[in-house]
């Protein structure tokens, strides 16, 4: 799916033009960064602790068939139920299914990029369920009828004006609630409790299900995880079939780097691990639980996985979204995640979205990236983003989607570089004309197709002596 009609370039014209957009987004992702590096340092271990996850990540990855069977026999014994949904309407299907069952009107939902991808919110509503957004920032992105643009940080775009308009507009906001920060999280959590006491189901994503025992972790930094998922009587978790580890030491080494990785935090300040509905004493004693809800289903999402299984970017599917890789990406920070026109913006969707809805959709993301490897560097799993960015560049050329004026310009270049005397003349002719359409060693507006990287910014015109003739000229 596409957030906007807008081709990509004209969507990363939109957010080159826009300082406000671009200030934001960088004062976020560096402050992330900061945190991160800040947390790494001084935990020693996580360089072993990485190797440990990727390892983790990839043995399940390979065996996801056996660990999802498990995981599906440890949830039913707790006396929950496991769905599987093959596509993304399936899995819609299966949560209007569930809620028509239990006579839902309304429901509490917790952050979850899967139901963003499978655009559940719309669905409920025309089954005539009202859903209410409690992660602060999706309740804002809600309130805004916009989309997130981060994984982790929804709406990483927004300047706290932005949102102090928003709830002036939609929410009739004094100026005096709308004064700071704190006070807009407390209007905003009056609004949600409200919808927490009322709400007859709660959805939740799942960070992690752990096979062994059928439980479902969820990681937020608010407490709306913990109040959509154990005061509605009904609880549904919407997890892709990737999200499995196999037992709870396996998990404990995952919240170890995501924490780290995705905030600088050492753990997410709520990190809830549930393992099947309410348990009621069978003698109405004192054994039974006081809370949770009575019913508690799992909806494994595959919407394109399995096809990825076993392929040259399986290892995407280790990804347990923490988000340092937008945070580090010098295009992401420049552009945020709505230019990219998907779910999972950064380095992580420029090969998540092309490998779940193929390269005829997604053909520009792998495009977007220098290959600088920052994302590999960062990633608590180890996850070769480049390698793939590669990989699906190569794709692009075999399934003819390259733009003709980018092959056409890659064959000259291939005939010229390879002709030594001819690519010195070539040399010597660029020198020539970039500094004849240069003022003070720069040019404004490049010709033709290559105007697009004079749009913003200046190209430097060519030295008027190669670094060869400056060489010839040393050996002298
Ligand atoms: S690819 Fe790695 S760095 Fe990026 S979100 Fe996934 S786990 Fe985090």
């Amino acid at each position: 799916m596409s957030t906007s009609p807008a081709t990509f370039y004209e969507r990363v014209d939109k957010a080159i033009g826009n300082p406000a957009l671009q200030a934001a987004v960088r004062n976020a992702t560096s402050r992330m960064s900061s945190g991160r590096d800040a947390a790494i340092a001084a935990f020693p271990e996580m360089d072993v602790m990485r190797d440990h996850a990727r390892a983790i990540r990839a043995h399940t990855i390979a065996r996801l068939d056996h660990y999802l069977r498990e995981f599906e026999a440890s949830v039913q014994r707790r006396g929950g139920h496991v769905h599987w949904a093959a596509t993304s309407e399936e899995a819609v299907a299966i949560v209007v299914d569930i809620a028509r069952q239990h006579g839902v009107k309304t429901v509490v939902k917790g952050k979850s990029m899967v139901s963003e991808e499978i655009e559940l919110n719309p669905g409920l509503a025309l089954a005539g369920v009202e859903v209410l957004e409690t992660d602060l920032g999706e309740y804002i992105v809600q309130l805004d009828d916009d989309h997130p643009s981060h994984i982790v940080m929804p709406i990483i775009h927004k300047s706290r004006h932005d949102v102090a308009r928003l709830f002036r507009a939609k929410l009739q906001a004094t100026d005096d609630e709308v004064a700071d920060a704190p006070r807009m999280a407390a209007l905003a959590r009056r609004v949600l409790r409200k919808g927490f006491l009322q709400a007859d189901m709660g959805i939740s994503g799942g960070n992690f299900g752990v096979a062994a025992t059928g439980s479902v972790c969820i990681t937020t930094n608010e407490g709306n995880g913990r109040m959509t998922t154990s005061l509605p009587r009904v609880h549904v978790a919407l997890m892709g079939i990737e999200r499995i580890v196999p037992t709870l030491d396996d998990l404990g080494v995952m919240l170890q780097v995501l924490g780290r990785s995705a905030t600088g935090q050492k753990l997410t300040v709520y990190s809830n691990v549930m393992s099947g509905p309410r348990r009621h004493d069978r003698n109405g004693g004192r054994e039974g639980e006081s809370d949770g809800p009575e019913h508690f289903h799992v909806v494994l999402v595959d919407n394109g996985r399995s096809a990825i299984v076993g392929s040259e970017l399986a290892e995407i599917l280790y990804c347990i979204r923490c988000g340092a890789c937008l945070n580090s990406c010098p295009v992401y920070q420049q552009i945020g995640g709505h230019a990219y026109g998907s779910i999972y913006p950064g380095p992580v969707g420029a090969v998540l979205m092309p490998a779940l809805q193929g390269l005829h959709t997604w053909r520009d993301l792998p495009q977007a990236s220098s290959l600088c490897g920052a994302c590999r560097e960062v990633c608590p799993v180890r996850i070769d983003i480049p390698r793939m960015l590669l990989e699906l560049r190569d794709k692009t050329t075999e399934l003819g989607l390259t733009p003709i004026w980018v092959t056409f310009g890659l064959t000259v270049f291939r005939q010229i570089a390879t002709r030594p005397a001819l690519f010195r003349r070539a040399q010597a002719l660029a020198s020539w004309a970039t500094r004849r359409l240069a003022t003070d060693g720069w040019i404004k507006s490049l010709p033709g197709h290559m105007a697009r990287w004079s749009k913003k910014r200046d190209f430097p015109a060519f030295a008027p002596k190669t670094f060869q003739q400056l060489w010839e000229g040393r050996k002298r």
